[in-house]
């Protein structure tokens, strides 16, 4: 048992590059976007069109255009049951010929965007995610890949991820995608404790879990994600840290810990949770105290936000060498890629634009058979939003911000032109979270855990009025 009294906990924890202190999470730990975009999705608008998108598209095949590379992320929505804490897209259904009409209109969805895209398909990154992309049968993925090479010309060193549910992996599935090309999964797993997975309705047992760890690294996949949830119902410091054991025990190469953010009024499945079972914030706070210490301890780094991977990891030497980046897909090796959303709800990010597909099927299929792009909505980037982003992102990399660097790319003075946010981050400086250095700008090994908060500062958008809820850190 790994439970430390909470006066243990409290203690301010020191680790070769982070700091964990609970008396900063509690003073500055503030609710707040996770930045995988700036703006964030919750500002595209519906003024951005399908014609705008096209024109996005269409820029990239124009004479003389500099492409950067592609990386193309595909929804599959269908799963076979639902998860209580599930914020997700997703359709629940036990119909596996639903996902054989979507594979239809996700080629006829392929053929229009790569029309418009032109010949420069170079593409280096892919992510099947959901949804339950295993919910595909074996021909039904044999078919999508076939796809997605007719349309996109994978580099040799293309990353393909994709996201797995234990449960709904028949034999042979891994040796299936790892032929398929696949070269990352991705495993939810959220908690091992068996109460917790029946309070939430994700019953995988350990074994489970195990057995398509290890399958996985057999049919050679060469990096292992492992997604965690706390804040669930029925989970204490106690209960999660037995989680914890397992989870060091199988060694992924990298994990996620997410906070579960309840908010039932947006999100249905969210309701069947019995709330007089989540943890109270005192407990949350101790559950993530102690995940972060003993995934520390036990030799993972801490990449940012809700990331650990292992020293050797390429997240980490990215890090290290200040060429990590944030995305969609959250932190990443592989530079500034304009993004490919294929399926419901996907986001794009192609040139100053972001791009957001409708979310309903019958949406989907109705815009496909009009020979439409499904876009939902958007937004154009200004000048000043491109700079910000570049400011946001780099600070939630934990990588230095070089006002040289910055200042030229953007024709600006650093100290004029955000005047206003350097007085704002003055809090920030006084209790050691950042240092204003003559070149650059850096998160101390104090502020990584903050980098969210400080990331908000520069966001023009905060304080106009939005719909969406933002979660915490803890
Ligand atoms: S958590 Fe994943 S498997 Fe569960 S309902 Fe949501 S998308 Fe489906």
């Amino acid at each position: 048992m790994h439970t430390d009294s909470a006066q243990a906990l409290s203690a301010t924890r020191h680790f070769p590059d982070i700091e964990l202190s609970e008396s900063l999470i509690r003073r500055f730990d503030a609710s707040g976007p996770r930045y995988t975009s700036y703006p964030t999705a919750d500002r595209f608008q519906s003024a951005f069109d399908p014609a705008v998108y096209q024109r996005y598209l269409e820029q990239r095949k124009q004479p003389g255009a500099v492409n950067p590379l592609l990386s193309v992320y595909v929804h599959l929505p269908f799963c076979q049951s639902l998860c209580y804490f599930c914020a997700c897209n997703k359709v629940i259904t036990q119909d596996h010929n639903r996902s054989a009409q979507y594979l239809d209109y996700l080629h006829r969805e392929m053929a229009l965007v790569t029309e418009y895209l032109g010949a420069d398909r170079r593409t280096g990154q892919l992510h099947l995610g959901g949804g339950t992309p295993t919910f595909l049968s074996f021909p039904e993925l044999t078919r999508l890949m076939e796809s997605l090479r007719r349309h996109f010309s994978f580099t040799p060193d293309a990353e393909l991820g994709v996201e797995i549910d234990p449960r709904t992996l028949a034999a042979g599935t891994l040796e299936h995608l790892a032929a398929l090309g696949f070269n990352r999964t991705s495993f939810g797993v959220q908690d091992f404790n068996p109460a917790v997975q029946q309070a939430v309705n994700r019953i995988q047992p350990l074994e489970m879990v195990e057995h398509a760890l290890s399958a996985s690294r057999a049919a050679g996949f060469r990096s292992v994600n492992m997604d965690l949830i706390y804040g669930l119902p029925r989970q204490s410091v106690s209960s999660f840290s037995h989680t914890l054991d397992q989870v060091i025990r199988l060694s992924p190469d990298r994990i996620a810990l997410y906070n579960y953010a309840h908010l039932p009024a947006r999100f249905k499945a969210q309701r069947l949770i019995n709330e007089a079972e989540l943890p109270l914030a005192e407990e949350r706070l101790q559950i993530f105290l102690m995940s972060t210490r003993r995934l520390l301890e036990a030799g993972y780094v801490y990449i940012g936000l809700d990331h650990f991977a292992k020293p050797d990891d390429e997240l980490n030497t990215a890090r290290l060498d200040g060429s990590l980046h944030r995305n969609f897909q959250g932190y990443t090796t592989r530079a500034d890629y304009d993004l490919i959303g294929l399926g419901v709800s996907a986001i794009g990010k192609v040139g100053a634009s972001y791009t957001q597909a409708v979310r309903s099927v019958t949406a989907y299929y109705e815009a496909l058979d009009a020979g439409r792009l499904p876009v939902d909505r958007g937004i154009e980037l200004s000048d000043d939003d491109l700079l910000r982003r570049e400011v946001i992102m780099t600070i939630m990399c934990s990588v230095p911000l070089v006002y040289d660097a910055l200042n030229r790319a953007w024709q600006i003075d650093f100290f004029d032109y955000f005047a206003h946010e350097l007085e704002r981050l003055q809090p920030f400086q006084d209790a050691g979270l950042i240092s204003i250095d003559a070149d650059a700008l850096r998160v101390t090994p104090k502020g990584r855990l903050f980098v969210r908060a400080v990331g908000m500062v520069f966001d023009r958008y905060l304080g106009r009025p939005t719909v969406s809820t933002y979660s915490k850190l803890i």
